[in-house]
């Protein structure tokens, strides 16, 4: 291994500059939308997750008192990796990470002794599996022995790590039980011995980001500088020449050219991190990847990764995003092609990368209260992601395609099984989303039916909302405090409401006045009984493409407030395709309290060409006839849940 040359350091220590801070989970309760999800991820997602792992044969794989497994899933290039190199089944430590991660969440929301011990009794296989150096890797332990640490180009040995550690940081967190978290820390010492700038170190780093954020986490939790640092080195050290892949592929006695995907664009390995300007390779990598960069960015304010992130993420929203908050639209590298490239029946739009999208956005508020974050965080989480899981919270979805001929449905468990869990993590911690405290300010990111407690200026604050949103934008915000106390109160204006009033105590607040980058801000002295009222119009919107997107010209897509909707055969009868909406066609909002636990659909009146009298011709002169059809839309999110059949986000126009 030849040394390399990390970027220089900009920040000199890792003394937490986080300016506004999640609320962690159990701070907040959510009720309403975000609380039927929750619930239904408690009652029956985290379980679920527990069991299909067991039915994978994933508990083998970690109990060392039974046989090993051996490889159930088989080596196979068409998985997208080099034949005989890979398999899902290294990946399985991360599916028990991001399920104990899940539970641990799900915990707050609902007791739950049997999930807890079955729980407890994973982490006691890891803790016996555990070897004397701190190493782990059911993988590398139990299948292919004297392996580690030769193929992190491809192998995710350090992912795993990551979501392990995330598992074992939350399971603390909600437990108070540290028997993972130990294990998790002697496994970062060790690999803090194994990678790292000085001499006779490894100048590697994991070709599937992940442990970067993962350490942040752990440092945060820990109050160990030591994993900070060492976050900081990965992100620092990726893309480094020359490059740790080509090297460590030549040390295994491979050609570095024999790499299935060709280009190291497809783990963001391409170039240094700092000279990264646009989103390319894997989607879900990609964000896991500008996540940990933003935590670096705050916790040594380094605005040399700050620029970067910026223009990563105009390229992201410019050209790259679909009108879901789904991104990657190719099913080959899982993730991105060309700039304006989105594919509607085609698009893979894993629900992991939206899940990420939502992750990377949130750690970009910890830089301050900012629209552009919040809106598409908020985007992301109301369409693209939460589409991965059924109301029930048993069935899910790795592509989230925006148009469907009848054929794609959700699935009780993949060969992959990553988005499950990731998508369960995520809406079980929804109220760490929903709010960033400071030292004299609180940013709402979320409206929703919800409570929080927070302290604030050395007070106890509870803020509660009561709203019916998203179906409705009136939010009403009470303010309880024993004692008075001055703070900030920054409040998102999202981009897509048309018309908003605020008021505090009855007061009307001059909105163009008191806002900035997206958030009106009250500073005030509040005291017991302060009462703020938001009023958001739920703008129902026709949205249209940029023209360069091919495939959505001639097109609109529909929405209201945050979400977007679709129109599903189920409502409109087959041949989706066939139906346009004018440009001046009404649209009307629809309560729906007993449809799909409660929505509001749009309806409208459009046109469908019809088929009949077209007898057996392929082409002819005359046009279809027409005939006049009242269409009915749902929320994105909502589809799949009823008959199964087609779907369709971009309606014709004419
Ligand atoms: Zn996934």
């Amino acid at each position: 291994m030849t040394a390399t040359q990390p970027a220089a350091p900009t920040g000199t220590s890792a003394k937490p500059k986080l300016a506004f801070r999640p609320l962690p989970v159990p701070q907040v309760d959510v009720h309403g939308f975000w609380g039927d999800r929750v619930d239904a991820v408690a009652a029956k997602t985290a379980g679920i997750l527990y069991d299909r792992c067991v039915e994978a044969h994933m508990l083998e794989q970690i109990d060392p008192d039974v046989p090993s497994p051996g490889v159930v899933i088989p080596f196979h290039v068409s998985d997208g990796f080099t034949a005989r190199t890979v398999t899902t089944q290294m990946f399985w430590d991360s599916d028990w990470g991001k399920t104990i991660e899940t539970a641990a969440y799900s915990l707050y929301r609902r007791r739950n002794p049997d999930l807890e011990k079955k729980i407890d009794a994973v982490i006691d296989m890891y803790g016996k599996l555990q070897q004397e150096d701190g190493y782990l890797s059911s993988w590398y332990q139990r299948i292919q022995p004297g392996l580690r640490w030769t193929n992190l180009r491809d192998c995710h040995e350090l992912y795993c790590a990551g979501h392990l550690i995330e598992g074992a940081v939350a399971y603390f967190q909600a437990t108070g039980k540290r028997k993972l978290l130990d294990i998790m820390s002697r496994y970062a010492d060790h690999i803090a011995d194994t990678f790292g700038p000085e001499p006779g170190k490894r100048k590697g780093y994991c070709g599937h980001e992940e442990i970067e954020l993962a350490l942040v986490r752990l440092a945060r939790a820990t109050g160990n500088d030591k994993y900070m640092k060492l976050a900081k080195y990965f992100i620092d050290q990726r893309g480094q020449q020359p490059h740790y892949f080509d090297e460590e592929a030549l040390a295994r006695g491979a050609d570095p050219k024999d790499f299935h995907f060709k280009t190291y664009e497809y783990n963001q390995s391409h170039k240094p991190v700092r000279e990264q300007d646009k989103v390319v390779g894997h989607a879900v990598r990609a964000m896991y990847l500008y996540s940990g960069m933003a935590d670096i960015a705050t916790e040594y304010g380094d605005d040399t990764l700050k620029i970067a992130l910026e223009r990563l993420w105009d390229d992201l929203t410019t050209k790259s995003l679909y009108v879901t908050g789904g991104l990657g639209p190719s099913a080959d590298n899982e993730g991105f092609t060309n700039d304006y490239d989105l594919p509607n029946e085609t698009a893979y739009a894993e629900t992991c990368a939206s899940v990420g999208l939502v992750f990377w956005a949130s750690r970009m508020l910890g830089m301050g209260p900012n629209a552009r974050y919040a809106d598409m965080m908020e985007r992301a989480l109301y369409n693209g992601s939460i589409s991965g899981l059924s109301l029930d919270g048993s069935l899910f979805f790795y592509e989230n395609p925006l148009e469907s001929r009848g054929g794609h449905h959700r699935w009780k468990w993949h060969r992959c099984p990553c988005c499950p869990p990731n998508i369960g993590r995520m809406v079980a911690s929804i109220g760490s989303y929903f709010y960033g405290l400071a030292d004299d300010a609180l940013a709402v990111h979320l409206y929703g039916d919800s409570s929080a407690r927070f302290e604030i200026a050395g007070q106890q604050v509870s803020l509660v909302q009561t709203s019916n949103y998203p179906w409705d934008g009136a939010v009403s915000i009470a303010v309880e405090t024993e004692t008075p106390v001055a703070f900030t109160l920054h409040l998102r204006i999202p981009a897509w409401c048309r018309k908003a009033a605020l008021r505090v105590n009855g007061k009307l607040v001059d909105l163009e006045a008191a806002t900035v980058g997206g958030y009106a801000a009250i500073r005030r002295e509040w005291q017991k009984g302060d009462k703020v009222e938001l009023d958001l119009e739920m703008s129902m919107a026709r949205l249209f493409a940029n023209p360069q997107v091919r495939q959505d010209i001639g097109r609109v897509a529909l929405a209201r407030g945050p979400l977007i909707y679709c129109v599903e055969e189920t409502d409109n009868g087959g041949g989706l395709h066939r139906i346009a909406l004018s440009r001046t066609a009404r649209i009307e909002a629809h309560r729906e309290p007993n449809l799909l636990g409660g929505v509001v659909t749009l309806s409208a009146i459009g046109s469908r060409a019809e088929t009949e009298n077209w007898g057996a011709d392929l082409y002819r002169s005359k046009p279809p006839v027409t005939q006049e059809t009242k269409l009915k839309a749902v929320p994105y999110f909502a589809w799949d849940n009823r008959d199964p059949g087609e779907m369709l986000v971009w309606l014709r126009e004419g």
